[in-house]
C-alpha cells in the first residue's frame, strides 16, 4: 500500500531530521523540498542577481534544473549543493525566493511528480495544505523559537557552517514571518494536520509519534 506522509512547520523544528529517520524506517522515499528552494536561491546568488527582484528571479526558471539524489544529495544543473545550500547567505535569502508564485510553481509541479510512484515522506511548508492535500498523514511540527535556533546552531557547528545564536534566532524569526505572511501558499497547518510540539521531545520520541500515526492511518485504510 502506498503511502503519503506531509510534515510541515516553521524553520528549524527538526522536520528533515524526524522525516530522514522514519524514512530510513519505513522504507519511504524522503523529500526535502526546503533543499529545492535553497537550490533556487544558490544558483540566484550564483549569477549575481538580488533575491529580492522578482523579475529577475522568476526569468531564471527555465536555467534552472534541480534534482534530489540519493544520500540526501542536491543537484543544482548537476553541481552538488548539498553544503553551499546551508549556508547563511541562502538561509537569509531563501524566503525572498519562496514567495514569488512563479518559482513556487514550477517546484511544486516537480514535487508532485517525485510523490507520484512510491510511498514518501515529505516536508517543507505547504505540503499538507497544497503540494499533497490528499496526504494519508499530516503532522505540523512545531517547537518554541528559542529552542530551534539552539537546535540549528548546534547543528551548523556539526556541520562547520560558521554562524552565532543570535544570528540563527534572527534568521528563524525573520523565515517565519515571510513564510507564514507571504500571499501564495503560506506557511499554515492544515486543518486535518496533527499538532506535535517538540519542544520537550527527544528526536526518538517525535519519530515514534509519527511512526504510531502511520501505522494507525494504515491499519484504518486496511479495515476500510
Ligand atoms: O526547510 P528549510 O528550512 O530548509 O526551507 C528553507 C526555506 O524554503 C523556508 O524558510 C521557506 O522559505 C522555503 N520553503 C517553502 N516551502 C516549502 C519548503 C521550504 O516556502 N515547501
Amino acid at each position: 500500500m502506498r503511502v503519503v506522509v506531509a510534515i510541515d512547520g516553521p524553520a528549524a523544528a527538526g522536520k528533515s531530521t524526524v522525516a530522514k529517520r522514519v524514512a530510513e524506517i519505513k522504507g519511504y522515499t524522503y523529500i526535502d523540498t526546503g533543499a529545492m528552494y535553497r537550490a533556487f536561491t544558490w544558483y540566484c546568488l550564483q549569477k549575481g542577481v538580488d533575491c529580492q527582484d522578482e523579475k529577475a528571479c522568476v526569468a531564471l526558471i527555465p536555467e534552472v534544473k534541480i534534482e534530489l539524489k540519493p544520500g540526501h544529495v542536491v543537484l543544482c544543473n548537476g553541481i552538488d549543493v548539498s553544503t553551499d545550500i546551508r549556508q547563511t547567505n541562502v538561509s537569509a535569502n531563501v524566503s525572498y525566493i519562496a514567495s514569488y508564485k512563479d518559482i513556487r510553481l514550477a517546484l511544486v509541479d516537480l514535487q508532485r511528480k517525485m510523490a507520484e510512484s512510491s510511498s514518501v515522506i515529505m516536508d517543507g511548508r505547504d505540503i499538507g495544505t497544497y503540494v499533497l492535500p490528499n496526504a494519508d498523514v499530516k503532522i505540523y511540527q512545531i517547537a518554541s523559537v528559542e529552542t530551534r535556533a539552539v537546535r540549528r546552531y548546534e547543528e551548523n557547528l556539526s556541520k562547520g557552517i560558521a554562524c552565532t545564536l543570535e544570528e540563527i534566532e534572527d534568521d528563524v524569526r525573520k523565515r517565519d514571518y515571510i513564510d507564514s505572511h507571504r500571499e501564495f501558499s503560506p506557511l499554515k497547518p492544515a486543518p486535518d494536520s496533527i499538532l506535535l510540539d517538540t519542544s520537550f521531545m527527544s528526536i526518538e520520541e517525535v519519530v515514534n509519534a509519527v511512526i504510531e500515526k502511520i501505522d494507525n492511518k494504515i491499519k484504518e485504510k486496511n479495515l476500510g
